[in-house]
C-alpha cells in the first residue's frame, strides 16, 4: 500500500498502517499503544507524523465526530458512513444507504464539484441501550 502511494516504507509508517488496519476507528492514543506493541521505541511524534502522512496520501481516512477525538481507518475511498454511540462513543461502519454513493448527488450542489459526502448517524449502541433499560 505504501509503495502504491509512492511513500517511502519506514518502520513507523508500516506499524501505524498495520495498527489502523487492525483497529478500525481507533483514536491516536490507541494507535500509539498498538504501534508500541510492535515497535516499543517509537515516539508519539513519529506516530503523529505517520498518521498525518498516511492520511494525506489517502491510505488512511480520519473521521472526527463532534465532541470526539479524531479516529482513523484504512477503509478509504468507498464513501461509507458511520454510526456513533452518543453514550460510549463506539463507531461502526455503515455502507452507503442506497446503491453507489447516492449522497454524492446533493439536492443542491451550489456549483461545487462534490467528491465526498460525510454522513454521521448518531444513536445508542446495543450495549448502552441494554444497560440503560
Ligand atoms: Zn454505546
Ligand atoms: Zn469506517
Amino acid at each position: 500500500m505504501l509503495r502504491g502511494a509512492a511513500l517511502r516504507v519506514t518502520r513507523p509508517r508500516l506499524a501505524v498502517l498495520t495498527a489502523v488496519h487492525a483497529h478500525p476507528h481507533a483514536d491516536t492514543e490507541s494507535i500509539i499503544g498498538a504501534v508500541r506493541d510492535a515497535l516499543p521505541e517509537v515516539s508519539h511524534q513519529a506516530v503523529y507524523d505517520s498518521l498525518h502522512t498516511l492520511t494525506g496520501a489517502g491510505l488512511v481516512r480520519s473521521i472526527k465526530p463532534a465532541g470526539s477525538v479524531a479516529r482513523y481507518e484504512t477503509r478509504t475511498g468507498d464513501n461509507h458512513h458511520h454510526v456513533v454511540c452518543r453514550s460510549c462513543g463506539r463507531i461502526a461502519d455503515v455502507d452507503c444507504a442506497v446503491g453507489h454513493a447516492p449522497c454524492l448527488t446533493a439536492s443542491d450542489h451550489h456549483g461545487f464539484v462534490i467528491d465526498e459526502a460525510e454522513v454521521l448517524y448518531w444513536g445508542t449502541c446495543p450495549e448502552c441501550s441494554a444497560s440503560n433499560s
